[in-house]
C-alpha cells in the first residue's frame, strides 16, 4: 500500500470547514457549557447536521462513507477551535465502528443512522474497578437466562464510563463462557441506558468538560439474545477492531487541545510586551514553544499513519501505529499545554484564556483509554521483542 504524506485536497477542504465550523462556537461557548454541567448540543447537532460525526460510517446507513482518518480530523479541528469532543472517540469511532463491522443487518439498520446523524448517541464500557489496565481480568459476565429465551443476564461493575447521562445506550464489554472449555472470553453487548438493573452514579472528576464520568452497576440486566454484537467466539478480534479507532482518535483528541494552547501562547508571545519587546523575542519563550510545535506535528504524522493503516484493513499494522500515535500525542499534548499555561504567566491560569482547564484535558491522554506505561509495555514486548515483566 503506498499513501501519500501530504492530505489530500478532499482532507484540507474538510478540515478547513470543520475549523471554521468549530470557530463559529469557540472556546468560550464550549467552556460555559462545561462548566455548566450541559451538553454542547448545538455543536453537536449542528457537526451532525454537516455530516461531520458519521463521516466516517457506512453511507448505506446514513454516514459519510469514509474513514477514522477523517473523523479523527474532525476531532482535531474542533478541538484546535477550542472544543474537544469527547463523545466522539465512543460513539462513532468504537461504538459505530463495531457495529458497522460486526452488526448484523437488524443492528446496522437500529443504530448506525442514528449514531451518523448524531440523534443517537452510545457509551463505551470496558474499564472496571478491580481489572483497571488489566482487561484480561475483567469479570463482567453474561450467561443464557435459563427459561429457554435465549435472553443474556449481565451482571457487574464499571467505572469511568464517559457520557452515560446523554447516551441511549452502552456498549459493554463482558465475558461470556466458552461451552466447551468453560473458558471466560469477551464478548460485546449493547445496553440500553433505561435497562432493569443498570444504575450509574456520576464520579467527581476535576475535569471542565461537557461530559461526565461514571461508575457502573449491572445486576442481572435482562437483555435480548440479539443484545450481543457480532461473534460471541470472536469477541477478542471485534474488540480490537474498536480499540485501534479509539486511540487514534484520543491522540487526535490532544492534539487538537495541544493545537489550541499553542496557537493561543503564540498569538500571546507576539505581543505581550513586560520590557521593551515582545515575550515570544526571548528564546526562552521561543524554543520551548517551537520544541512544542514540532512535537506536535510528529504526533500528528504518527496518527495520520496510524488511520491510513487502519482504513486500509491492517489491523495488526494499526495497532503498533495507534498505540504510538496515542503515546506521542499524549505527550506533546501534555508538553504543550504545560508551556502554553509558562507563556501566560498569570493568565495561563485565568478562565479568560481557556488554557488552565486543559492540563487536566490533556493528562487524560497519558493515562486513557490505555496508560503510558501500557503503551511502553507493548512497544517494548512486540516491537522490541523484550521479554514481558507482568
Ligand atoms: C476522563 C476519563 C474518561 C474515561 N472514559 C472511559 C470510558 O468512556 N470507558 C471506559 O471503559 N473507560 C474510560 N476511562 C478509563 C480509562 O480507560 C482507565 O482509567 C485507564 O485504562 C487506566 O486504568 P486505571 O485507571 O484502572 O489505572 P490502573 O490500571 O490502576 O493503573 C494505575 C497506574 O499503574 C500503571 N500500571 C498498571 N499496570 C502496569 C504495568 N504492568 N506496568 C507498568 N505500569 C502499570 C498504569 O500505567 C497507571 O499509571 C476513562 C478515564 C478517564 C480519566
Amino acid at each position: 500500500m503506498s499513501a501519500p504524506l501530504i492530505e489530500t485536497e478532499d482532507r484540507r477542504a474538510l478540515r478547513e470547514a470543520v475549523a471554521a465550523l468549530g470557530r463559529r462556537y469557540g472556546r468560550e461557548y464550549f467552556q460555559r457549557k462545561a462548566r455548566a454541567g450541559e451538553p454542547v448540543e448545538e455543536l453537536w447537532s449542528e457537526a451532525a447536521k454537516l455530516g461531520y460525526l458519521g463521516v466516517n460510517l457506512p453511507a448505506e446507513y446514513g454516514g459519510g462513507g469514509a474513514g477514522i482518518a477523517e473523523l479523527a480530523l474532525v476531532l482535531e479541528e474542533l478541538g484546535a477551535a477550542g472544543c474537544p469532543l469527547l463523545m466522539l472517540i465512543v460513539s462513532p469511532a468504537i461504538c459505530g465502528t463495531v457495529i458497522a463491522r460486526f452488526g448484523t443487518e437488524e443492528q446496522k439498520q437500529r443504530w448506525l443512522p442514528g449514531l451518523a446523524d448524531g440523534t443517537r448517541v452510545m457509551a463505551f464500557g470496558i474499564t472496571e474497578p478491580d481489572a483497571g489496565s488489566n482487561s484480561h481480568r475483567i469479570s463482567t459476565v453474561a450467561r443464557r437466562a435459563e427459561d429457554g429465551s435465549g435472553d443474556w443476564l449481565l451482571s457487574g461493575r464499571k467505572v469511568f464510563v464517559s457520557g452515560i447521562d446523554h447516551a441511549d445506550a452502552v456498549l459493554f464489554v463482558g465475558r461470556t463462557e466458552d461451552a466447551r472449555t468453560g473458558k471466560l472470553k469477551p464478548a460485546l453487548f449493547v445496553v440500553p441506558r433505561e435497562s432493569q438493573g443498570f444504575e450509574y452514579r456520576p464520579i467527581p472528576m476535576e475535569l471542565t468538560a461537557p461530559e461526565r464520568q461514571f461508575q457502573v452497576f449491572l445486576d442481572d440486566v435482562r437483555l435480548p439474545a440479539d443484545a450481543l454484537v457480532g461473534d460471541e467466539d470472536a469477541g477478542l478480534l471485534q474488540l480490537f477492531a474498536g480499540l485501534n479507532p479509539e486511540r487514534i482518535m484520543t491522540a487526535a483528541f490532544t492534539l487538537g487541545i495541544a493545537r489550541y494552547a499553542l496557537d493561543t501562547a503564540v498569538a500571546y508571545a507576539r505581543t505581550r510586551t513586560v520590557w521593551d519587546r515582545p515575550i515570544g523575542a526571548h528564546q526562552g519563550i521561543a524554543h520551548p514553544l517551537a520544541q512544542c510545535a514540532i512535537e506536535v506535528e510528529l504526533a500528528r504524522l504518527m496518527t495520520q499513519k496510524a488511520a491510513q493503516l487502519y482504513d486500509a484493513g491492517d489491523d495488526l499494522g494499526a495497532g503498533e501505529a495507534a498505540n504510538m500515535a496515542k503515546y506521542a500525542a499524549g505527550e506533546a499534548s501534555c508538553r504543550a499545554v504545560d508551556q502554553a499555561v509558562q507563556t501566560l504567566g498569570g493568565n495561563g491560569l485565568t478562565q479568560e484564556y481557556g488554557l488552565a482547564a486543559l492540563i487536566t484535558a490533556t493528562r487524560v491522554g497519558r493515562v486513557a483509554p490505555v496508560s503510558r506505561e501500557m503503551i511502553l509495555n507493548y512497544v517494548a514486548q512486540h516491537t522490541l521483542g523484550l521479554p514481558r515483566s507482568y
